[in-house]
């Protein structure tokens, strides 16, 4: 039998693995309906995310898995070369504006450290020396330097013109029955609707907002890392883009509701306000909400569930981050030599039966 493999989902997930599926000499068919047209309203996580590449700012006590299958992936964007204006900024800034959470930075950093990372500590002089244009308010930061944050929208545009190039074959007709699909493998790599697909997955819509703000004439300059920081309990990040900045994210459980509310975008712009109190003067330029694909533990789902299909899915927050290791993995799994890396990610580790359609 031909090898052959049908991607289900056209997402950076989807994308990533249909061009490491081709480089492999795979015969890759990709179905996504939004393919090469997409909007904000699709809730597709892939268009509205922030493009953060941030697995040791977000590294905490404990959570081993998660910190290294994201450092895997961070050391696997380093090698790509996506192109003028993909990688919009290098570096990011954590900062804390009050004693306590100065105090859970440095819980964090130390254990971050300890796995190996470079991660620096910063005084509020040293966070202002780095980015001017952060609150004086500020009391202490840590330093990522080896983080990056990427234009997730020049991401999908990129990986759109490299399947297309590679030879993948693209449908947009949605896949409603795995078992109709003829090809020798199938990956499902559909976000949020991965579990429609696949019973008992354990994969939920995440809702989440953000804001793109673009620089107008006379507007303060913007930082040029990201920054990231806990303002009145809410996590809230900043974006450096070509033209601006991107402000996220709100997080519900709302199923998949993708309306952007009033007290969602009030709070994204107070907390950001406190970051860069010069923002007032910035256009807001899309408010957005996305689906995150949500897991039971924060880490995705990504193995073989039956002798045809291999899901990769439940990416949450970290699908951009996660890509690159996510379609080695699975390439690796079609090839019968599962990469020791993404073990921690396999489907298995749930107890409910997790059966394909096929
Ligand atoms: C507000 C927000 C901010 C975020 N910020 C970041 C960030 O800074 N860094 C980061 O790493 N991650 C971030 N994320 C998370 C990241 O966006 C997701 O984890 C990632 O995009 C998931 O990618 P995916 O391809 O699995 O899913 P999606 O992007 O949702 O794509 C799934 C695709 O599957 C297609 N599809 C669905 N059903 C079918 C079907 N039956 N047949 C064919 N196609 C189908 C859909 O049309 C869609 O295009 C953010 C998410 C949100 C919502």
């Amino acid at each position: 039998m031909e090898r052959s493999v049908t991607v289900v989902g056209g997402g950076v997930i989807g994308l990533f693995i249909a061009r490491a599926a081709a480089t492999a000499g795979w015969s890759v068919t990709l179905h996504d309906p939004v393919f090469g047209n997409r909007t904000v309203g699709d809730g597709a996580a892939s268009w509205v995310a922030g493009g953060m590449l941030a697995p040791l700012s977000e590294g905490w006590p404990g959570e081993h898995d998660l910190l290294s299958l994201g450092a895997e992936s961070l050391r696997r964007w380093h090698d790509i070369d996506p192109g003028p204006g993909v990688v919009t900024s290098t570096g990011s800034v954590t900062v804390a504006f009050d004693a306590a959470d100065a105090a859970d930075l440095r819980t964090a950093a130390d254990w971050v450290r300890a796995q190996g990372h470079d991660l620096t500590m910063l005084s509020r002089s040293d966070v202002r020396g780095l980015e001017p244009a952060v609150s004086p308010r500020v009391r202490a930061g840590v330093s990522a330097p080896a983080e990056m944050a990427v234009d997730n929208r020049a991401v999908v545009a990129f990986l759109e013109a490299e399947i297309l190039a590679a030879g993948v074959r693209v449908s947009r007709e949605p896949v409603t029955d795995l078992g109709a699909v003829t090809t020798e493998r199938i990956v499902v790599a559909a976000g949020w609707a991965a579990a429609s697909l696949v019973p008992g997955l354990p994969v939920r819509p995440v809702k989440g907002e953000i804001l793109r703000l673009r620089a107008r004439s006379g507007s303060a300059a913007a930082p040029t890392r990201t920054i990231r920081a806990s303002v009145n309990g809410r996590a809230v990040y900043l974006v450096p883009r070509g033209d601006g900045l991107v402000v996220g994210a709100t997080q519900y459980e709302h199923g998949n509701d993708t309306a952007v509310t009033v007290g969602g975008v009030r709070d994204l712009l107070a907390d950001a306000e406190a970051v860069f109190p010069a923002i007032g003067d910035y256009e807001l330029a899309e408010a957005a909400a996305g689906l995150r694909p949500g897991s039971p533990d924060n880490i995705p789902i990504i193995g073989s569930v039956d002798d045809r299909v291999v899901v990769a899915a439940g990416h949450g927050r970290n699908g951009v981050l996660l890509a690159p290791v996510t379609a080695d993995a699975v390439v690796a799994e079609l090839d019968g030599a599962p990469l020791a890396a993404a073990r921690c990610a396999l489907p298995q580790r749930f107890s409910m039966t997790v059966g394909a359609q096929s």
